[in-house]
């Protein structure tokens, strides 16, 4: 059985065993599925196509007795004479005195290294006693930590074949493999540790990368399929005629990106089954109108309606505008952590009593004190900032409610259907009319007293503007010094004719909106800030944003501060200032200067820098695939979706026997752990 203890494996004792178990290999699975992270190529060529320095593979035979020398302490030198065609040819092999006796006059033998034109001669990292035919010339190189050798490994791995090899049950049925041609389940492995070629092995991963998103897939297919039979019986009664005539009673109209959303949601809401979906939209395209508009068709079905923000002034603001919005039609309460004493029990009460409709807040929202009195619907905003678990405490405090997630980070959609597969996409793919595109520059720090002006011309025509201070990670204490020094400059700079405002994330709750009141109320003209202001918040005179040290920001974050500007009708500007040392920040600048469209940045940032740095590994419940990779591999993905998709909803796993050891393989997945909700 695959799942016996590695130590099983003939040759591998106690002491090899528990070494390999620091690298997680437990089982005889665990060691046949430790893949290689590269391969080394040993090619043999002629001597004439050899190159001086590069590092090459020749064959030949020894001439004569190795000579072997000494020198400072325990260091060797052996030089081996091979014949290679007509030439001879020294091979330098140093500290490596036992391979004086392995070599004899007249062995053949396949030596490795750096090769020296002039000299004719190679220093040898890797050498073999035979013909190169003998050994595949690609070898694994595997990724070690701890005591155990490469070498270690292959033989243990190449013995674990040779016992197990027939326990390596298929679990792709045939008809895929056949659709797709891809080689079995026993032969991929079996390449991917010794692949006898390029083409072979390019073979081995297109199956183990479809087979790792097929399982995937299967396993959110799966999940989706059983909550909503789980959930059946939550359709929210909504009064139709209602809710159009609060759409007509907004001061605009919805974009045609904002009704087909809309329209998605509220058939959701409607449906027997909780929704479970995520509304993608660029800052500023309008997802909090519909928001609102979903709340109040919860509200008129009789249910509360929560929405969670990530930080307080956020919370504050959209607390704000929805109380304008909705002016007496529904009772909204805040809730954060900031709100205390007679007041928060007051709100808790509210809440409890069904006598709140809409509670506003951030994860305080979801502390075991708050209970809610009917909960129906759940908006969560920007939600990859929320840990999985939260989303699920809240949402676990209703009776399934329907939960919409919102993002202002478009998630391209390669990524949304591997990390979401389990939820349903809306996108709000177009802005509401009469935007200007914002105009974007990259400028190095000599340009500052440049921009300095053009903040204070952008002021003298009666427009604000933000200044954004480097975020310093590892430490909040410089990080506010940081926003605090600037501050201070720039008061300096612009008195007594603009006044500057400051906001970082120590400030106490009621400073905070304080100075965003005088923000707000264009009080205060230029507001320093750290990236506090990152998300949401909505000054529409606000038309200018410069962010320092730019190239220390993502570009998805990057995006989202230029979001805070162009809310209004007239031309904003960002401006970055950043001196990137390295490729990657140089390209992160040119490509924020070329684009303002939230999907595109995000399929660039992606590009940059990975799936995994694209969530924040901790909180992203981003599956973690061996061989597959999701943006590369996103036709494989796509197509081991659909395959997903059929084999679920047409029941194949339990109808039809050739599907059998898949569902056993999928069965054991699920319940090893499913760290995505
Ligand atoms: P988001 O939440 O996606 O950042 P908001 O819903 O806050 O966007 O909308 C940003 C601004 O645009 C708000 O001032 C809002 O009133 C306004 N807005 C929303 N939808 C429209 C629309 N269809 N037409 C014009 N303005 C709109
Ligand atoms: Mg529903």
């Amino acid at each position: 059985m695959l799942n016996e203890p590695v130590s099983n494996v003939k040759g591998i004792g106690e002491k090899l065993s528990e070494t390999i178990s620091e690298i997680e290999i437990h089982s005889v699975e665990d060691l046949l599925f430790y893949f290689p992270n590269r391969y080394d190529i040993f090619e043999i060529k002629p001597l004439s196509e050899l190159i001086h320095d590069d590092k090459v593979t020749i064959e030949g035979k020894v001439i004569g007795q190795p000579s072997l020398t000494f020198y400072g302490k325990r260091k060797s030198r052996l030089v081996i004479n091979i014949q290679v065609d007509h030439v001879v040819v020294k091979a330098i092999m140093f500290n490596r005195s036992f391979a004086k006796k392995q070599l004899q006059d007249g062995d053949v033998v396949t030596v490795t290294g750096k090769w020296d034109q002039h000299r004719l001669q190679i220093t040898v990292s890797n050498y073999k006693k035979g013909s190169a035919d003998n050994q595949s010339p690609i070898q694994p190189v595997y990724p070690l930590r701890g005591n155990v050798t490469n070498y270690q490994l292959k033989k243990i791995i190449r013995q674990a074949f040779s016992q197990y090899s027939n326990q390596i049950e298929e679990i792709i049925p045939e008809v895929y493999l056949k659709e797709y041609k891809l080689p079995n389940r026993n032969q991929a492995l079996l390449q991917m540790h010794f692949p006898t070629s390029n083409q072979m092995l390019k073979h081995a991963r297109r199956r183990l990368t479809y087979e790792e998103f097929l399982l995937f897939q299967l396993k959110m297919q799966w999940l989706r399929k059983r909550t909503r039979e789980a959930t059946s019986g939550n359709s929210q009664q909504f009064d139709r005629e209602k809710v159009e005539t609060f759409i007509e009673r907004l001061p605009f109209k919805l974009t045609k990106a904002q009704s087909n959303s809309l329209k998605e949601i509220l058939t959701d809401m409607h449906s027997p089954y909780r929704m479970n979906r995520l509304l993608q939209g660029d800052v500023g395209s309008g997802k909090t109108a519909v928001a609102a508009i979903c709340l109040y068709a919860s509200i008129t079905a009789g249910k509360q309606g929560a929405l969670m923000v990530p930080t307080e002034i956020l919370a504050e603001q959209h607390y704000k505008s929805l109380q304008d919005l909705f002016a007496d039609q529904a009772k909204i309460v805040l809730l954060t952590g900031s709100i205390k004493g007679k007041r928060r029990k007051e709100i808790l009460e509210l809440i409890q009593t069904n006598k709140a409709d809409i509670v506003i807040g951030t994860h305080a929202l979801i502390q075991e004190e708050v209970v809610f009195g009917n909960l129906g619907m759940v908006i969560v905003d920007e939600q990859h900032r929320f840990g999985v678990n939260q989303r699920r405490t809240l949402r676990d405090k209703g009776l399934n409610p329907d939960v919409l997630f919102m993002t202002a980070t478009p998630i391209p959609r390669t990524l949304a259907i591997t990390a979401f597969g389990d939820m349903d996409v809306s996108q709000i793919d177009e802005m509401p009319l009469g935007r200007k595109e914002i105009e974007t520059y990259w400028v190095k720090d000599n340009m500052l007293d440049r921009v300095l002006d053009f903040i204070k011309k952008e002021v003298e025509q009666g427009h604000q503007a933000y200044v954004i201070c480097p975020l310093i990670e590892e430490s909040d204490k410089l990080d506010i010094q940081n926003a605090i020094d600037l501050f201070h400059q720039l008061e300096s700079y612009y008195a007594p004719d603009i006044k500057v405002g400051l906001m970082h994330g120590r400030l106490h709750a009621n400073e905070k909106e304080e100075i965003m009141r005088q923000y707000a109320d264009n009080e205060v003209q230029v507001l320093v800030s750290t990236t506090v202001v990152e998300v949401g918040v909505n000054v529409p005179n606000a038309t200018i944003i410069v962010i320092y040290d730019a190239e220390r920001f993502g570009l998805s974050q990057l995006h989202q501060l230029r979001g805070r500007v162009g809310r209004g009708q007239v031309q904003s500007y960002c401006i970055l200032l950043a001196d990137p040392k390295g490729d990657v920040g140089k390209e992160r600048m040119r490509i924020m200067t070329e684009t303002t469209n939230g999907f595109e940045l995000s399929e660039q940032d992606l590009q940059l820098r990975g799936p995994g740095d694209f969530f924040g590994k901790k909180q992203s419940g981003l599956p973690e695939f061996k061989v597959a990779d999701m943006v590369h591999d996103y036709r494989a993905l796509e197509t081991a979706r659909k395959d997903a998709q059929e084999i679920i909803y047409s029941n194949l796993l339990e109808k039809d026997s050739s599907y059998f050891s898949l569902k056993k393989m999928l069965s054991r997945e699920v319940e090893k752990g499913l760290n995505f909700d």
